[in-house]
C-alpha cells in the first residue's frame, strides 16, 4: 500500500552550487550525501516534515541525470511514492496494465529498494516506487 510521498527528486548539474539553497536558505536539515553507483549518480537529502528533497548530480555523462540536464537544464526530475510491500506494489501496478521500468526493485539511496514506472504509464511524470529500509 502507497503510504506517502516519500521524497521529490531534482536534478543539478552540481550539488555544491545547489546545496547552499537548501541547507542556508530554506535551513532544511542535511540527511547526508552519498553516492549510488547504480545510478551514476551523487544523491543529497534534505529532510522537509515527512518528506524528503533528493538532489541528483551526475557522476557520469551517460547517467540518466545528464541526459535530464542536458536536454531540459537543472528540474523537477521525479515524485516518489513510499510503499510498504514495493514487490506487491509492482505486481499489482502490472496486472493494471502499468509498464515498469524496473520489475524487480533495486537498490536505492539509504539502502532502500525502488523501482521506476515507465513515464509512458504516468501521465509523464517520471515515478518512482520506494520502500524504506526498517530501522
Ligand atoms: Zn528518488
Amino acid at each position: 500500500m502507497i503510504k506517502k510521498i516519500n521524497h521529490i527528486g531534482i536534478a543539478v548539474a552540481a550539488l555544491e552550487e545547489q546545496i547552499p539553497f537548501y541547507r542556508d536558505i530554506l535551513c532544511l536539515e542535511e540527511l547526508g550525501t552519498e553516492e549510488v553507483p547504480d545510478q551514476k549518480v551523487r544523491v543529497a537529502m534534505f529532510k522537509v516534515g515527512a518528506i524528503n528533497i533528493e538532489l541528483l548530480e551526475p557522476t557520469s555523462d551517460d547517467s540518466p541525470i545528464a541526459k535530464f540536464i542536458a536536454k531540459r537544464g537543472n528540474g523537477i526530475h521525479h515524485i516518489a511514492y513510499e510503499s510498504d510491500g514495493i514487490v506487491q506494489e509492482i505486481h499489482s501496478f502490472e496486472d493494471k496494465g502499468v509498464q515498469m521500468l524496473d520489475k524487480v526493485p533495486r537498490e536505492g539511496a539509504h539502502g532502500s529498494l525502488i523501482a521506476f514506472l515507465h513515464p509512458k504509464s504516468s501521465g509523464k511524470i517520471l515515478t518512482e516506487l520506494c520502500q524504506v529500509k526498517e530501522g
